[in-house]
């Protein structure tokens, strides 16, 4: 029998399947969907359009073609956006290896050491090229950062004015993002020349960039100055590569840089993924929106790391957060801060002399055409009347330039820019070559202005050669539990087969050089992605129309509530300013609704977990002429598909509301059931989890969002046009990765599809089963059944014993496994999400560890370990626990074989001890620390 990509994609095969169909119950998949889904939701229709499911080497080769179709030009575009040679050392043991790209963002960070390790670089590399104290790993992009940023001074500041002051030189879609997100917040925006400085009036903060998009470069020293005087803070959006050249915005007295780290050897990608940054003065630390990585110790006094003030992010604060940011950018933040290791100062520093020789050679070309004096690599040539014809020319060699407007053109110089490409833009302008022209400058440049050093930690100075990266590559990600060791059956985050031929393409230079204003001609493969992305998507949900714009699923949440705020305010029901969200939702949502301008009120849950609908019925009533909307996830947050659902959103309806489905839990719809069709009006998904965008350790995402056709004139547009309400700075978001999506579908085709779905419930269904007797399970529907996930509770057993989900979180890392979902939707509960592609033998596997865990908390129930030093409080345990002292009461054996553990997986040292996180708060470090804070 061949297998299809369905059955290589699905862990189970038939007699597997039977065998857990048994334990559930039900004699097959489709019993078990009638068993475990409301009939009144029921429909597997809309999959039709679905082209039927192809092979790999199918796929792979109609990705080929599409790619092919695209032009790869020579970008010189600039505006935030360059190419870059990433080195080929990074792609294969970083980009393109599954130990890095199928890890889960850091929440377990004893098992996570590799990757926070190298999210401490980035950190580091942040703060020392801003001249700022502390960065945060990371931002979605350029744009998001600066609205970041905005929101930060807002509440750092003192100033109670409303007004922000944003200078005209900003990028062009990091104004449109800005003023996206300042209109539902009541920031006005202001916008002036401020290179001879500021305006009357009073401001919370002011935002600049260096260099602008006109590639001119200023002294913003005079003006942060001034403003600090009339009480304003000030952002400075900053090029990271420039900063190794001028000075950085931090020595300067800035409060704040914002940007991207896209050109430290991140494709540009059509747009995405690439990582945003913020960096900050310590002071500001605690306003840091998004993860933040700090330094603490573990159980044995050593040092290790670990996220850091979790107490400020959306899952405690809700919408009091700094910001809705969850899923982030890690892996391309882990490759930005590679490549600056790889080249080390003295490398970037000659980088950075190279792009700016060659755009002095083309400003020396140009002689009396170029507008500003002082830039980087961006250079703005002033011809009248003729803008069009020379970008036209330049086209027809083979170069993408910028037209600003018909009497200017911008030309940004990057890493891969050549002496060629000198001459032949220089040619499109028809300006004759001297000879000092083709022999651009590497010396001595004007712009270099910077004294200070940077990057001096052994981190950028020790892996310089092929072999020394390889090797420290190697050794973090072995630190680390990502999919390619074990399940990673982590709740609500749907932690599936990411396979090899949906990430094959990401890399083609046709999907990934290409820049993300590069004109439509040159893109047809991609935007065929893209339009077949949107319209199986639709299919698949329900719904009428989908963007792909926001680049994660906090960002879907919010662009899918502006469209409902705005849909409110256009029929005039101005009033409508309330968003509902029952007491289980994931904390992104508060922050969302509160981000999109809406007071959230909560709804309660029932015993049962269900939202209670009487008390919606009460809040309904009591917020009637101010209802928005309502944000529900399906199925819950608990696990269970609600069979309310149809009245639940047919009360808001009645209202006058609208409805959103958090589309997070997907993998137990698709196919089955369409939240565009049960009574949502717009939803998000995240390709993410559902559709195998591999998780990178925190990021990429990438969340579309899906509207019925009422919503679709209020979806985000053009971020290069002002006021098009564009939630990120490239219309397609992170385009580059959708190949992963389209290539999933494409394989699996409808059948695959659903029986994935039925997959993933009967799983997670036979975990419940199986585990019940020994953990029990918090919340099951109709016919006691759980949808793709399951709640395991411990709260009694905690009570009893004193033994707490912390401990057999930690304890399954000395068992080779990666925790559930800790705590998150019930505190004291543990949350585990199979997904269809693990296989009986794995599932097995962790259910004998967690019974061998349970055994273990009767031991110490029963007196033979103390409650404060028994194997659970004291994992995990590293290999160094066997050597030196022991004086606790259970064995070293015990402590890193335990009884439970399955001799064939194949052992996973854990790199330190139980980490003291309230240590490291107390004593708040974020970039790489001394080497003799390691020796004692
Ligand atoms: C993962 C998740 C989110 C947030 O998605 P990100 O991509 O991390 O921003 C929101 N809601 C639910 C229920 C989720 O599981």
């Amino acid at each position: 029998m061949t297998r299809s990509f369905a059955d290589r994609h699905i862990g189970p095969d038939l007699d597997e399947l039977a065998r857990i169909l048994d334990v559930v119950g039900v004699g097959s998949l489709d019993e078990l969907a009638t068993a475990a889904l409301p009939a009144s939701i029921l429909d597997s229709s809309g999959l039709e359009v679905l082209p039927a499911a192809a092979t790999e080497h199918e796929v792979l080769a109609e990705l080929a073609e599409l790619a092919h179709s695209n032009t790869v030009a020579t970008s010189m575009i600039g505006l935030g956006y360059y190419d870059t040679l990433t080195p080929p050392v990074l792609v294969r043991s970083l980009l393109e290896n599954p130990a890095w790209y199928t890890a889960y963002t850091p929440y377990q960070p004893e098992i996570s050491q590799g990757r926070l390790e190298a999210l401490l670089n980035f950190q580091t590399m942040v703060s020392d090229l801003t001249g700022m104290e502390v960065a945060n790993s990371s931002m979605l992009d350029e744009a998001t950062a600066a609205a970041e940023a905005m929101t930060l001074l807002r509440r750092a500041g003192r100033s109670k004015s409303a007004r922000l002051l944003i200078d005209t030189d900003l990028f062009p879609q990091t104004k449109t993002v800005l003023y996206t997100r300042a209109e539902p917040l009541g920031i006005e925006i202001v916008e002036a020349e401020l290179a001879s400085g500021l305006l009357d009036g009073d401001f919370f903060g002011v935002l600049v960039q260096a260099p602008g998009a006109s590639g001119r470069v200023v002294d913003w020293a005079p003006l942060i100055e001034a403003a600090h005087e009339r009480g304003a803070l000030v952002a400075v959006g900053a090029d990271l590569l420039a900063l190794t050249l001028i000075t950085p915005p931090g020595e300067q007295g800035a409060d704040a840089c914002f940007g991207t780290t896209q050109r430290f050897g991140v494709p540009m990608g059509f747009g995405g993924p690439h990582a945003g940054y913020l960096s900050v003065h310590s002071k500001h630390a605690r306003q840091l929106p998004g993860r933040l990585v700090g330094v603490s110790v573990d159980a044995d006094g050593s040092v290790a790391y670990r996220l850091a003030l979790q107490t400020r992010e959306q899952h405690i604060r809700r919408e009091k957060a700094t910001s809705n940011i969850c899923t982030a950018q890690v892996l391309l933040a882990i490759l930005a801060a590679m490549y600056a290791s790889y080249h080390g100062p003295d490398g970037l520093r000659e980088i950075a002399r190279r792009v700016h020789g060659h755009a002095r050679a083309i400003a020396t070309g140009l002689d009396g055409a170029v507008v500003h004096d002082n830039f980087f690599d961006t250079v703005l040539a002033h011809v009248p009347g003729g803008a069009e014809a020379v970008v036209a020319k330049a086209k027809s060699s083979g170069i993408n330039l910028r037209l600003v407007d018909a009497d200017h053109v911008g030309i940004a110089c990057d890493e891969a820019t050549t002496a060629t490409h000198v001459a032949a833009v220089l040619e499109s302008f028809g300006t004759a070559l001297s000879s000092e022209v083709s022999a651009p400058a590497t010396a001595a440049a004007s712009v270099e202005t910077r004294a200070s050093e940077y990057l001096t930690h052994p981190a950028f100075t020790s892996y310089h050669t092929e072999t020394a990266m390889l090797r420290y590559l190697r050794r973090l990600s072995d630190k680390d539990i990502a999919l390619d060791r074990s399940m990673i059956p982590l709740g609500s985050c749907t932690m599936k087969l990411n396979a090899t031929a949906e990430m094959e393409a990401i890399t083609w230079p046709g999907f990934a050089r290409v820049h993300p204003y590069a004109p439509v001609e040159d893109v047809p493969g991609l935007l065929r992605v893209i339009h077949d992305l949107e319209g199986w998507l639709s299919a698949i949900t329900g719904y009428d129309s989908v963007s792909l714009q926001p680049n994660a699923g906090s960002q879907g949440e919010y662009a899918g509530l502006l469209a409902i705020r705005r849909y409110h305010l256009d029929r005039g029901d101005t009033h409508r300013d309330t968003c509902l969200i029952p007491s289980s939702a994931h904390g992104t949502n508060a922050a969302s609704a509160s981000m999109a301008g809406l007071r959230v009120e909560v709804v309660k849950c029932r015993d049962n977990g269900d939202v209670d609908l009487d008390d919606l019925r009460a809040k309904i009533a009591d917020h009637a002429d101010r209802l928005a909307c309502i944000m529900i996830t399906y199925p819950s947050t608990h696990g269970v598909y609600e069979h309310e659902v149809a009245e639940l959103c047919a009360l808001v309806h009645d209202a006058g509301g609208q409805v959103y489905v958090d589309g997070a839990n997907l993998n137990a719809l698709v196919g089955l059931a369409r939240p565009g069709r049960f009574g949502g009006d717009v939803s998000h998904l995240n390709l993410h989890k559902t559709f195998c965008i591999p998780h990178g350790g925190g990021g990429p995402g990438v969340g579309p969002v899906a509207v019925r056709s009422h919503l679709a004139p209020y979806l985000p547009g053009d971020p290069l046009e002002t006021g098009s309400h564009a939630v990120s700075a490239a219309m397609y978001g992170s385009a580059s990765i959708l190949p992963i999506t389209w290539a999933y579908i494409r394989m699996m085709g409808a059948d695959g599809l659903r029986k994935a779905t039925l997959t993933a419930i009967a799983s997670a269904n036979y975990i419940a089963r199986r585990l019940d007797a020994h953990f029990p399970v918090l919340y099951t529907g109709e016919h006691g059944m759980v949808a793709h996930e399951c709640i395991l509770d411990l709260r009694e057993i905690t009570k009893q014993t004193g033994v707490t989900v912390d401990d057999v979180a930690k304890r399954l890392a000395d068992y080779g496994f990666h925790a559930p979902t800790m705590s998150f939707p019930v505190a004291g509960t543990l949350m585990v999400e199979p997904t269809e592609s693990e296989n009986l033998a794995e599932l097995d596997d962790f259910i004998r560890a967690m019974i061998s865990i349970r055994d273990e908390i009767s031991q110490v129930a029963a007196g033979v370990w103390p409650v404060e030093d028994n194997p659970l409080r004291g994992a995990p345990h590293t290999a160094a626990c066997l050597v030196g002292e022991w004086d606790h009461p259970y064995s070293r054996e015990v402590a890193v074989f335990p009884h439970g553990l399955t001799p064939a997986r194949g052992k996973v040292w854990p790199a330190v001890r139980r980490i003291d996180g309230a240590y490291g708060d107390r004593n708040l470090v974020c970039s790489c620390p001394p080497l003799e804070a390691y020796t004692d």
